[in-house]
């Protein structure tokens, strides 16, 4: 879908196995910035790759032609294809320092988190070239200049992408909301987040997995978002007051029902976000 003339959003929809036999279906996107060369952010899972190829071509342009990769976060979803795009392109990848270890050993990150079905989310490990930091300039061609901003909460080197000039925000899994799962590992940083992306008063978001949002939008979909990870916040201080063992499955069970989420949910990876809450 073209968003401007520079930038393209892909959308490519799968399913991620949260249990046997038991699957839920996700879309995520993937945001390509066509100038002289081909700029990715994000690459969505492995799978996304002939879709990633099929856009371009749709759009006269090549996969060859991709000399970059700017990454939100290290992430299954979004750094799946990294790995096969840049063996074909020999392109840049860009990340936070945080996210690094993570993005440069898959290994490392599938035991440290292990994401339901990761192995067939990811197509492995790859080199970050550039480092990004809060507030970098990142010139990509003359005409093609993104911000970038360091927005924590969700993990701790989430970042996302600023055009300074169309004031269009591309914000990864930076924005929370409510019935969405819900994944963060410090609540303070992700309401400072909220509050960074607020104060850029962008005309357009474009996340990593909702529609695109305008101006008109944007403040609703803020304080959605705040009172959501608050309102998580006050269900797991809930649950916990019951002297539940805020170690076990089961505490997280429990939270999840109190969320009235789907059961089904209920995994290490959410147990993590909700111990957070208590940070
Ligand atoms: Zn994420």
């Amino acid at each position: 879908m073209k968003i401007t003339n520079q930038i393209h959003l892909i959308k490519y929809p799968f399913f991620i196995s949260v249990a046997p036999g038991k699957q839920i279906e996700r879309f995520v996107n993937v945001f390509a910035l066509l100038g002289e060369k081909i700029h990715l952010i994000d690459t969505g899972v492995a799978d996304s790759f002939p879709v990633i190829e099929k856009y371009l071509k749709d759009q006269r342009r090549e996969i060859k032609d991709i000399a970059s990769i700017l990454l939100t976060h290290s992430h299954p979803d979004h750094i799946g294809s990294a790995k096969k795009i840049k063996e074909i392109t020999a392109c840049k990848v860009y990340a936070h320092p945080a996210e690094k270890h993570w993005i440069e050993n898959t290994e490392l990150q599938f035991s440290q988190r292990p994401v339901p079905g990761f192995q067939k989310l990811v197509g492995g490990s790859v080199k970050v070239d550039f480092e990004l930091y809060d507030n970098s300039l990142i010139h990509l061609e003359d005409d093609l200049t993104l911000r970038c901003f360091h927005t924590p909460g969700h993990s701790a080197g989430s970042v996302c992408f600023f055009s300074e000039n169309e004031k269009i925000l591309i914000s990864g899994d930076a924005i929370l909301l409510p019935g969405e799962i819900p994944i963060f590992e410090n609540v303070e940083d992700y309401l400072n987040s909220i509050n960074k992306i607020r104060n850029l008063k962008p005309k357009l978001i474009l996340s990593a997995w909702d529609e695109p949002r305008k101006e008109n939008e944007i403040e609703e979909l803020l304080k959605k978002s705040e009172s959501y990870i608050l309102h998580i916040q006050k269900t797991v201080k809930k649950v916990v007051e019951k002297g539940t063992n805020i170690n076990s499955m089961e505490f997280c069970k429990q939270v999840v029902s109190e969320l009235e989420l789907p059961e089904i949910l209920a995994n290490p990876l959410l147990l993590k976000s909700f111990q957070a809450c208590l940070l």
